[in-house]
């Protein structure tokens, strides 16, 4: 078999490192291919990140956008799901090292395909995190409901209004889709369906707070959609601020620089989420042992056919790559990965490496939702807006949703919230409800405190 490098007749033998966007569709694409495919990732499930923000605002259950990664892949026979950390690659030894539960494995390959995806970034503060989930895992989308929801239960039982402020006062800092999004349901959340539930306090109450470095909300969306974005927002009641640089995050609320005041410090009540940034941990090491340097973006830099410099083959895809003109958004990952799958197969076939055609992306255009009934949507050179856009980017989510019952569930579950206006997932531990939340204690003494 052409690739196995060792003169054996085993079958070519693919490592496939993460199993979102890239990773699933690399391997899915390698169906019935002669190779022997070892997924690794320290989850058990395949993460739809477009929709961790439904699941922090409770429109939808974690379960119904990550759908378990064995059952998708039950029929695959010739992919094996080992979980683990990916903690070192040899690109000279063609090996890979993870890390399951404190074991180390070493498992060797022919061909790599590092689809680890980005992690959250604080550009360099990391400090942040301590106050500041992010929103890339369940994890973070769970922590944000927390404290979406912990917020109104805590300031229903106090009685001083700065305390109460500070509860209710949700910052969102990135005025991109991530950012807008959730800005959009955040507040939807605390005007209409905690309208009236509480005894004390009132939808009136809330103030959203959305802040970004970037002169415009969702840049690369382009002025007009931006705007759209924007305007709807603030009819929500959203307060959005741009130029405005989080320079420090403690427990007590955010500095903002503001480019108009250099020397004004801002420190809003907050609650905060930050936006995602490419920089997988493990794009490191591939540069370092490929003497290459890292992208500005912490991205990998590949060749035009999407493999590392002087590794053939090994392709880094999706969002831990620097492809010019592609996107860190799921299609450009998903485009990746099948070009990365097609060139294994035709070297299986005996076209080698020189022979590769140069990856090209197309693009098929983005999508923002901004509230219930309302996103933005640009396909090509046609901009448009409203509920036309909410509906198409609906029906796209559910088509890339994988799994049939997780579109039929996350389907039901949307319209159900639409129809009734209720979210049907704003469950919080009691640990969750009562945990310290990163505020200042109450100046003076709540009555309920004194009366018990
Ligand atoms: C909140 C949010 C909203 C988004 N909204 C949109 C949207 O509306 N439209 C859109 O197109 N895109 C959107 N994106 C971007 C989109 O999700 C990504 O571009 C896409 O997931 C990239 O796919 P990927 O395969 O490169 O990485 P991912 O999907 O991130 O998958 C990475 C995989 O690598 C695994 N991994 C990480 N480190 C290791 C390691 N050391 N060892 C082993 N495995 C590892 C992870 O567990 C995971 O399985 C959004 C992203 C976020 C976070």
């Amino acid at each position: 078999m052409p690739g196995t490098g060792d003169g054996t007749d085993r079958r070519h033998r693919v490592i496939v490192i993460g199993w979102g966007f890239g990773g699933l569709t690399a391997t899915k694409a390698l169906k019935r291919a002669p190779v022997d495919i070892t997924m690794i990732a320290p989850t058990q499930h395949h993460l739809f990140r477009p929709l961790l923000y439904q699941v922090a605002t409770g429109i939808l259950s974690e379960g119904e956008i990550a759908p378990a990664i064995r059952r998708i892949l039950r029929n695959r026979r010739n992919a094996e799901m080992p979980l683990g950390d990916v903690v070192k690659i040899s690109l000279a030894g063609r090996y890979v090292v993870s890390e399951p539960l404190g074991h180390r494995y070493q498992t060797a390959y022919d061909s790599l395909v590092v689809a680890a995806g980005a992690g959250q970034s604080y550009f360099g503060n990391d400090h942040f995190a301590q106050f500041a989930p992010g929103m890339t895992t369940i994890h973070d989308a769970l922590e944000v409901r927390e404290r979406i929801l912990g917020g109104p239960e805590q300031a229903e039982r106090s009685s001083d209004p700065a305390r109460r402020e500070k509860l209710l006062t949700f910052t969102i800092v990135g005025a991109g889709p991530t950012g807008v999004g959730l800005a959009g349901q955040v507040a939807e959340l605390a005007t209409q369906t905690l309208k009236g539930e509480f005894r004390h306090i009132g939808s009136t109450h809330a103030r959203m707070i959305v802040l970004d470095a970037a002169p415009a909300v969702l840049p690369p969306m382009g002025a007009n959609l931006g705007q759209k974005a924007q305007a709807r927002l603030q009819k929500m009641g959203v307060e959005i601020l741009l130029h405005a640089t989080v320079v420090d995050v403690d427990r007590d609320g955010l500095t903002v620089k503001d480019p108009g005041a250099p020397s004004a410090a801002w420190n809003p009540p907050a609650r905060y989420g930050l936006p995602r940034c490419p920089q997988s941990p493990l794009g490191d090491q591939i540069p370092e042992q490929a003497g290459t340097e890292l992208h500005r973006g912490g991205r990998v830099k590949v060749l035009p056919d999407l493999t590392v410099p002087g590794h053939p083959n090994v392709f880094a895809i999706g969002d831990m790559a620097a492809v010019p003109g592609v996107p860190g958004m799921a299609q450009g990952a998903i485009h990746d990965a099948k070009y990365a799958a097609l060139a294994i197969r035709a070297e299986l076939k005996g076209a080698g490496p020189g022979m590769r055609e140069p990856f090209h992306y197309f693009d098929k255009g983005s999508m923002a939702t901004v509230s219930r009934l309302s996103a933005v949507a640009k396909i090509g050179p046609l901009e448009f807006g409203g509920c036309v856009a909410w509906v198409a980017w609906l029906a796209l989510q559910v088509v890339y949703l994988v799994g049939f019952k997780s579109k039929m569930t996350t389907l039901i579950s949307w319209i159900a919230t639409l129809l009734t206006k209720n979210q049907g997932q704003l469950t919080i531990t009691e640990r969750q409800a009562l945990a310290q939340r990163p505020v200042q204690p109450p100046t003076q003494p709540d009555a309920a405190v004194n009366a018990a």
